[in-house]
């Protein structure tokens, strides 16, 4: 079987040199699992796609406001805004006016003070919680026995489909999420049919905040990540 690509495995300084911009880089010495060495034909494929013009215009979209995130200053390259900031600037450049908040039932109020502030930066917001419709969790097998709230009392299932549909219906320019589960985003990614980000993610032990536990593996405090051997 061919190598698979490894960028972990890599410094990265081979596709993302230092060199002066009439200069090309060079992957002489880069990893035998360089995906710029072995997916020349994926990449020239999906190179393709920036010839679309909306795709483009898009991307090149996203880079400026990559750019802006960003201040040159005496002491050096010095961040700017926070991730809700890049997010209204870059829904602005892209001329969106409505804004779709699909949110996790356990992050109502964060998401009530999101939609609060996208409304006084402009936007119409639409917001959709993950429990909407209401459904039983029975509605796609799960057992008494693995409810949250126990097997006696009546539990929604996170519903991230119906969260994308309606979202898709209303027309929204872009969506946003905030604070869906594992899988339960994957679904929402997999059904929305307009353009989306990610605000927040679920962890529900870090203040969502993931990497926080990534961060402390190499820790005693969450030295375990790193024994733990999967089934
Ligand atoms: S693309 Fe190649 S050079 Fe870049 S990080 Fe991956 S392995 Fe390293």
């Amino acid at each position: 079987m061919s190598e698979s690509p490894q960028c972990t495995r890599c410094s990265g300084i081979f596709c993302y040199p230092n060199i002066a911009a009439d200069e090309r880089p060079s992957f002489d010495e880069a990893p035998p699992s360089c995906p710029t060495k072995l997916k020349r034909d994926v990449i020239e494929k999906a190179l393709s796609n920036y010839d679309k013009e909306d795709i483009r215009e898009f991307a090149r979209l996203a880079s400026v406001q990559e750019f802006e995130c960003y201040e040159h200053t005496p002491a050096g390259i010095r961040t700017r805004i926070p991730r809700i900031e890049e997010t209204i600037q870059f829904a602005h450049k892209n001329g969106f006016k409505r804004l779709g908040l699909a949110f996790c039932s356990g992050l109502a109020n964060e998401a009530r003070m999101v939609a609060d502030i996208l409304e006084r930066n402009g936007f119409d917001v639409v917001s959709v919680c993950c429990k909407v419709g209401a459904v039983p969790k029975e509605r796609i097998g799960i057992r008494p026995e693995e409810k949250i709230s126990g097997p006696d009392l009546y539990e929604s299932m996170c519903n991230p489909i119906t969260q994308a549909e309606i979202l898709n219906e209303e027309g929204v320019d872009f969506a946003i999420l905030v604070g869906l589960c594992v899988g339960h985003d994957s679904l929402f990614i997999k059904y929305c049919q307009v353009p989306m980000t990610v605000l927040a993610v679920k962890d529900r032990v870090t203040g969502h905040n993931p990497l926080a536990a990534i961060y402390l593996s190499r820790s005693p405090y969450y030295g375990r990540l790193r024994r733990r051997v999967q089934a």
